[in-house]
């Protein structure tokens, strides 16, 4: 373990773990740590209790439990929250691969420099990364100003040989047909190949933004037919 890990071992990161996972992880059993905070404000978010919340686990409580599933987990999702806005992420991840796991990291892409170097340093082996809103319409639906930060992200995973997957959470309210249309045009003439995600937002009481149950329309049939897609709920 490195002397750095060592030093922060008591940080209270990861807001909740989910044990087990068969869907998280493509082709993997994983483990879900969920990291407090977020540097978004998306007003569909399922998860306000981890984005404003506080960390409540350990990182040395975390890696015990890795070593308690060594040999029956195969992979770990970093999730959140937004689990690139934790400033020891590297170390971290150092030492769950020390311990054989394999890793997934699901981010909005804002810090690209910390994803460049993970991929550089072969640390994660896994990429989704949210595609939140056409760019000229991304600061009104996520409340962050900084979008050139994400279209980074994007362009580095695009050039790197890293298996990864881009995904939209839609509200039908939020996002109209040309604004998913104009994602797949873009991500068509950046080079992305991969399988666009498409994931319905399922109405629950509590969100990020007290979002209500989409009113408008979505014509699914009137998407560009320029990258595979798919629907998740
Ligand atoms: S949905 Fe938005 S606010 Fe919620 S964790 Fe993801 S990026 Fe943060």
């Amino acid at each position: 373990m490195s002397n750095l890990l060592k030093n922060v071992l008591a940080d209270k990161a990861i807001h909740s773990i989910t044990k087990f996972t068969t869907l998280d992880f493509p082709n993997r059993l994983a483990s879900i740590f969920w990291f407090a905070k977020c540097n978004m404000a998306c007003p569909y978010c399922y998860n306000p209790q981890i984005v404003r919340g506080e960390g409540l686990i350990s990182l040395e409580e975390a890696l015990n439990f890795l070593r308690s599933r060594q040999n029956r987990l195969e992979g770990v999702v970093l999730s959140g929250g937004e689990c690139t806005l934790y400033p020891h992420l590297e170390a971290l991840t150092c030492e769950i691969k020390r311990l054989g796991f394999q890793i997934k990291i699901d981010t909005n892409g804002t810090n690209p420099t910390l994803l460049e170097r993970l991929i550089e340093n072969e640390m994660i082996d896994y990429v989704a990364l949210d595609y939140k809103a056409p760019i000229e319409k991304y600061e009104e639906v996520v409340h962050y100003r900084h979008v050139e930060r994400f279209e980074h992200s994007l362009e580095l995973l695009i050039r790197s040989k890293i298996p990864f997957e881009v995904r939209t959470t839609l509200h039908n309210d939020l996002l109209s047909v040309a604004d998913i249309n104009a994602v797949i045009q873009d991500l068509h003439v950046k080079g992305y190949r991969g399988t666009y995600y498409i994931q319905r937002y399922l109405h629950v009481e509590e969100t990020m933004g007290n979002t209500m149950p989409p009113q408008n329309i979505f014509d699914r049939t009137k998407l560009l037919d320029l990258l595979p897609i798919s629907f998740r709920n």
